[in-house]
């Protein structure tokens, strides 16, 4: 299930921190968002350190499908209806100005990471609402087309278009761009205080603190984990399906993404709020789409990945929380995180170099405040987060019915947990609360993994953390059959 950016981009790794350092700035992360905000910090001379639990672009990043676009699906009428026009017009601005800062980083600083230029579209079988689309997006100032036919086997009544957007290779651009950075990888942070950042072998002291973490993991301030749930999507790259000139989403529930990477074609879909997962297979269905669509087609790899979605849609980039000015965050990019790391980046290296932005407004995670949060929702997961370890009986009979390579939850004397049977036949328990918050984790067959429907953290069968907001992984206990 890896990634064809994983599979052709190897870098050499970076030592872990071992020390007490200084710096001017911290970012926790180095995905595309703490790398690009590194690397602006650093461009505008605020000297920077960033601080990575695995590998450089090892998180969403590394598994996304790397359209870089202002075209954010059917969003234009929608935007405006929600939020009204001159928000919509500074959303759209700060996505073209992310493209054209990838078009012109790539060209100085002449990184090979395959980018090339495309129309971006988004499909939709509905004719007036891609007319009005179509109106709103050149009302915000989008050179949008409407073209009645695409290249597309879906049956559709055309694509709203916006030219001159890209697509990359997501790795082998954030890998070259980290060169000139100060980069430590296996380097979980651990615990973070007003201006220093702790790590299991060192610490880093800094006047600024960017949680680039994908999801922020610091509960208390800021409540992210009240405003945000995360949803997975699927993707498989396809040989032999010929090849597409633009990049396309369609529009609505259960919708496909398309692009093309060299000889693959690259389709997604399937998404689902983590933890929540669907009847049969995500994977299958997305191979029986291809089928349907390119007869000759054959999947030559696999994979998945999740974003952060806000109740209002906007992501949250500016200051972590008011009662820790010397923290920042960017978080919640509803699956457009290539645009929205730049957006990020060039945000907060003008919030943190005392800039102007004409965008802090609008994606300032104070446009909600934590009074509209229940209290409850607060206690309540500080008390199920009490729960001590358990030791598990797993009943006999639940070992027999289980098949191989399957998992689910059992109910045993002391409660319920969460069982893996391996392809060698080994029992892996693990307990099945999840450390972030206390929620009941749910398994998840597609990728052998038992994922938290709350808040959206994932973890191996062995219990090893996959993905955040947990930041430790879950208890685990060789069987004993009672
Ligand atoms: C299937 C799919 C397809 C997508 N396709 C597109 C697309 O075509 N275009 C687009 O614009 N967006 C797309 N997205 C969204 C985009 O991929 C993400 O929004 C983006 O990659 C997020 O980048 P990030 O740097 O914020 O997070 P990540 O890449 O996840 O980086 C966060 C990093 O923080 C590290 N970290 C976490 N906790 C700690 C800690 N305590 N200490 C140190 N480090 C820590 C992690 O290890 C990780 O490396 C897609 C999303 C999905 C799910």
């Amino acid at each position: 299930m890896e990634s064809i950016w994983k599979k052709t981009c190897d870098s050499e790794k970076r030592p872990a921190l071992k020390d007490h350092i200084q710096a001017e700035a911290v970012v926790i992360g180095a995905g595309m968002t703490g790398i690009l905000t590194a690397w602006q910090l650093e461009q505008a001379g605020v000297r920077t350190v960033v601080l990575e639990a695995d590998r450089i672009g090892s998180g969403q990043t590394g598994n996304t499908t790397a359209k870089i676009t202002l075209q954010h699906g059917m969003f234009c009428s929608a935007l405006i209806e929600k939020k009204g026009e001159e928000t919509a017009r500074k959303y759209v601005q700060a996505n073209q100005a992310a493209v054209e800062e990838y078009k012109r980083i790539v060209r100085e600083e002449k990184i090979d990471c395959d980018l090339t230029e495309r129309d971006a579209c988004v499909y939709s079988g509905d004719r007036e609402k891609l007319r009005r689309e179509t109106e709103a997006a050149r009302k915000l100032g989008i050179e949008a087309l409407l073209k009645e036919q695409i290249e597309l086997p879906v049956s559709c009544a055309g694509a709203v278009c916006v030219p001159g957007q890209v697509q990359f290779h997501p790795l082998k651009f954030v890998r070259a761009l980290s060169e000139c950075l100060n980069v430590y990888e296996d380097t979980r942070v651990t615990e973070v205080e007003p201006n220093l950042v702790t790590t299991a072998c060192g610490s880093v002291h800094a006047g600024k603190i960017v949680f680039a973490s994908h999801f922020p993991f610091v509960n208390f301030p800021g409540m992210y984990f009240a405003r945000m749930h995360q949803e997975r999507s699927y993707v498989i790259a396809l040989e032999h399906a010929g090849e597409l000139h633009g990049m396309y989403i369609g529009d609505g529930k259960d919708t496909l993404s398309f692009r093309q990477y060299g000889p693959y074609l690259l389709l997604g879909g399937q998404a689902h709020r983590t933890g929540e997962n669907r009847e049969g297979g995500c994977y299958d269905r997305l191979k029986e789409a291809a089928k349907q669509m390119y007869p000759e087609s054959r999947p030559a790899a696999c994979w998945s990945a999740q974003d952060c979605m806000t109740s209002d849609g906007l992501p949250f980039i500016g200051g972590y929380a008011a009662d820790c000015p010397d923290w920042y965050v960017a978080a919640g990019f509803q699956k457009w995180g290539m645009s929205f790391a730049m957006v990020s980046a060039m945000l907060l290296k003008d919030l943190i170099c005392g800039n102007e932005n004409p965008c802090a407004e609008v994606f300032a995670p104070s446009r909600f405040s934590s009074g509209e949060i229940p209290q409850l929702m607060k206690e309540g997961g500080k008390a199920v987060k009490g729960l001590t370890k358990r030791f598990f009986h797993l009943p006999a009979e639940t070992d027999a019915s289980l098949k191989r390579g399957h998992g689910a939850v059992v109910e045993t004397p002391q409660g319920k947990a969460g069982v893996y049977k391996t392809e060698e036949g080994n029992i892996c328990q693990v307990d099945i609360v999840c450390p972030h918050m206390g929620c009941e984790l749910a398994w998840n067959p597609e990728e052998r993994s038992w994922d938290c429907p709350c808040h959206g953290s994932r973890f191996d069968y062995e219990g090893n953390l996959l993905d955040g907001p947990a930041q430790e992984g879950i208890w685990q206990k060789s069987t004993d059959i009672s």
